[in-house]
């Protein structure tokens, strides 16, 4: 039996499953992306559409789809703005975002895409001092 991956959305109206194998996994710093997430890149999972499936809040989700592109999509909850999986124009693959997950996809990003296209303040996380959680103030 393969693999079962879980993911939801911030307010837990919208859940999904997958079934492994994932196809690959890439940071991709396209402006679309930047736009969408509101940060530095998406962090995407693409899966077979034959091996996703809507769990729950199906008719919660928003779509758009951007007129100039191929295969460019969005998906979102309506309740609480969490980007969710969209199937890409074309219905070749479907795009899940990776902090939508809720355990361990087991596979890592392989690549980062766009990166020409990175925003200008984007810093590479190694170069900064990390916190196990909010920094505590003395
Ligand atoms: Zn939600
Ligand atoms: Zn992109």
């Amino acid at each position: 039996m393969s693999e079962q991956y879980m993911g939801s959305c911030l307010c837990g109206a919208v859940n999904y499953q997958m079934e492994g194998p994932l196809k690959y996994f890439q940071y991709c710093h396209c402006s679309r992306c930047q736009k969408v997430t509101g940060t530095a890149h998406a962090a995407n999972i693409f899966v077979p559409p034959e091996r996703f499936q809507w769990l729950t809040g199906e008719d919660q989700l928003g779509r758009f789809e951007h007129p100039e592109a191929k295969y460019y999509a969005t998906s979102f909850c309506k309740q609480c703005g969490s980007n969710m999986p969209w199937l890409v124009q074309g219905g070749g693959n479907v795009v899940v975002p990776a902090g939508s997950l809720d355990q361990d996809p087991g596979i890592r990003p392989s690549s980062s895409l766009f990166w020409a296209d990175r925003a200008c303040w984007y810093t590479e996380p190694k170069e900064l001092p990390k916190f196990d959680g909010m920094p505590v103030k003395k």
